[in-house]
C-alpha cells in the first residue's frame, strides 16, 4: 500500500509536517519571520504550480512565484475573494481526485450551491494539529472531558476540527453536535464535562435551561468555555457584558477561538486571554484597508489570510470580510506571535450615519448587555441622502424596561443610536433562527433592495 503523505488511508491523526515548528512562537521575532518566509515560499510554489486558478492568476499578473521571497512580497499578489471561490470553485483544486479524503462545504456568495473546500489526508492532519495547538494553548488536555455543542456532520469543518484536536491532546470527547439546550444540558451533566465548545448564545441557553429546571450550571464543574462563531470582547478587549454574565453563570473562564472554513486555521486565546495567537507555522495574516493596502500596526481593517501547507484547495491572500486588528509584541504568556483582536463586524455590514460608522454586532452586544434583554437584531435600510436607517429590535423579558433605558445605554457606548423597537422573545427567535439555518441571523440588510 502506498504511504505517501496525501494518501486517503493515512491516519487522520498522523502528525502534520509543520509540527516540527511547534514552539516557534516562543522564539525571537527574526526567527519567527524567517520560518514564515520559508513556509510561505514553499506554499506559493506548490499552489502556483498545482492550482489552475492561481496558475492563471500568476500568468495574468506576470508574477514569477519564485520572485516572492517572503511575507514582505505578498502585496504583489492580488487578493482572492469569496466570489472567486464561488465562481471558479473547481479551479482551486490542486491535487488529484484520488487524494481528496474529505468534502467540506461553506456558504457561497451567490445562489444556493455551497462552495466546496476539498481536503486531502494531509489537510486533515493539518486541521487536527491546528486544533491540538489551540486546545493546548487554552490548557485543555488529558484530564478534560470536552463536549462539542456544534455540528460535526453536514460537511462542516469546525466540529470535525475540534473533535480531532481534542483526541490529539488526549481529552475525552463528547460529540453532542447540534441539538436542543435540554439535550446538551443532560448530556454534559451526565458525562461530567469540564469544557464546553459552542457558540456563546447557545452556551447561555443551556445554562438558562438548567436554571429554569432547578439545576445550577456551576454544579457540573465546567472550568472552561470555548467560544466559537461570535466575538466575546469589544474593541477595548474587555469582555462584553453578556459574556461576563455567562462566565458567572457557569463559574468558568471563557476563551475565544476564531476561524473559518476557508482559512482552516484557528486564532486562539492563550491562558492570558489577550487576543487570538497567530500560529506562524500555519497561517500568514494581514490587515488591509479598503484598497487592499496594509494598515499601520494596531489599526482596524479587513483580515486577509494565507493558510500555509494546505494541499487540497490552497488559498493565497484570501479576504475574510472580517474586520479586526492585530496586537503586536510579546504576550504575557511568553509567545511573540501577533494576536488577532476580536472580530468587530463584517466589512459589508458596516453602517454609516452622518460620517460615523458602526457595526450591527456592536449595537446588538450593547443591547444584550442590559439586564432583562433576551436578544436583539438589526435591520438597515438606505435613506435618500445616502445615510443608513438603523432599526434595533430588542426582545425584552423585563416589562419594566423602557426604550429610553436602552437608548441611554447605547448612547453611553456608541456614537450612533438607532431607532429601537421592542419585540417578544418568540418574535426574536422566529426571526433570527429560521429553520434549517446553522447560525443565528442578527443582521438584515435591506439597503440594496
Ligand atoms: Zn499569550
Amino acid at each position: 500500500m502506498s504511504t505517501n503523505a496525501g494518501h486517503r488511508g493515512q491516519s487522520l491523526l498522523a502528525d502534520f509536517p509543520a509540527k516540527e515548528y511547534a514552539g516557534l512562537e516562543f522564539e525571537g521575532y527574526e526567527k519567527i519571520a524567517a520560518a514564515q518566509d520559508r513556509l510561505l515560499t514553499g506554499h506559493l510554489r506548490y499552489t502556483a504550480q498545482r492550482s489552475p486558478f492561481y496558475r492563471e492568476l500568476f500568468a495574468r499578473e506576470g508574477i514569477d512565484p519564485h520572485s516572492i521571497r517572503g511575507v514582505a512580497d505578498l502585496l504583489k499578489i492580488p487578493c482572492t475573494t469569496k466570489d472567486d471561490l464561488t465562481l471558479r470553485n473547481n479551479d482551486f483544486l490542486a491535487c488529484s481526485p484520488e487524494e481528496i479524503a474529505d468534502v467540506c462545504l461553506t456558504s457561497a456568495t451567490t445562489g444556493d450551491t455551497p462552495n466546496a473546500l476539498l481536503q486531502t489526508s494531509s489537510d486533515l492532519s493539518r486541521l487536527a494539529y491546528n486544533e491540538e495547538a489551540a486546545f493546548g494553548m487554552m490548557g485543555i488536555g488529558a484530564a478534560d472531558t470536552v463536549i462539542i455543542c456544534a455540528a460535526l456532520d453536514r460537511c462542516f469543518m469546525a466540529g470535525l476540527a475540534y473533535y480531532m484536536g481534542g483526541l490529539k491532546v488526549g481529552a475525552r470527547m463528547v460529540r453532542a453536535g447540534a441539538g436542543s439546550a435540554a439535550q446538551h444540558w443532560h448530556l454534559l451533566k451526565g458525562c461530567g464535562a469540564t469544557v464546553i465548545v459552542g457558540v456563546p448564545s447557545l452556551i447561555r441557553k443551556i445554562g438558562q435551561y438548567a436554571i429554569e429546571n432547578g439545576d445550577d450550571p456551576k454544579s457540573v464543574g465546567v472550568r472552561k468555555l470555548v467560544a466559537i462563531g461570535e466575538s466575546i470582547r469589544g474593541q477595548d478587549m474587555a469582555l462584553l457584558p453578556a459574556v461576563r454574565q455567562l462566565e458567572e453563570m457557569w463559574g468558568s473562564a471563557i476563551y475565544s477561538t476564531y476561524a473559518s472554513t476557508e482559512m482552516a486555521t484557528a486564532f486562539c486565546d492563550c491562558h492570558e486571554r489577550q487576543g487570538g495567537h497567530l500560529r506562524p507555522e500555519l497561517v500568514v495574516a494581514e490587515i488591509v484597508d479598503g484598497h487592499g493596502m496594509p494598515v499601520p500596526h494596531g489599526h482596524t481593517g479587513e483580515l486577509v489570510v494565507t493558510p500555509l501547507g494546505v494541499t487540497g484547495m490552497p488559498l493565497i491572500r484570501f479576504r475574510t470580510g472580517d474586520i479586526s486588528f492585530m496586537i503586536i509584541g510579546q504576550c504575557e504568556c511568553g509567545r511573540r506571535t501577533p494576536r488577532l483582536g476580536p472580530v468587530l463586524g463584517r466589512k459589508n455590514h458596516m453602517l454609516k450615519v452622518k460620517g460615523t460608522t458602526v457595526f450591527p454586532s456592536f449595537l446588538i452586544s450593547a443591547a444584550e448587555g442590559v439586564d432583562g434583554v433576551a436578544g436583539a437584531y438589526v435591520e438597515a435600510t438606505k435613506k435618500e441622502d445616502g445615510n443608513d436607517n438603523i432599526f434595533l429590535y430588542v426582545a425584552v423579558t423585563d416589562p419594566s424596561l423602557s426604550v429610553e433605558a436602552i437608548s441611554d445605554c447605547l448612547r453611553a457606548r456608541a456614537r450612533v443610536v438607532p431607532e429601537i423597537i421592542f419585540i417578544t422573545e418568540e418574535e426574536y427567535l422566529g426571526k433570527t433562527l429560521p429553520p434549517g439555518k446553522r447560525k443565528k441571523i442578527t443582521f438584515f440588510d435591506l439597503r440594496r433592495q
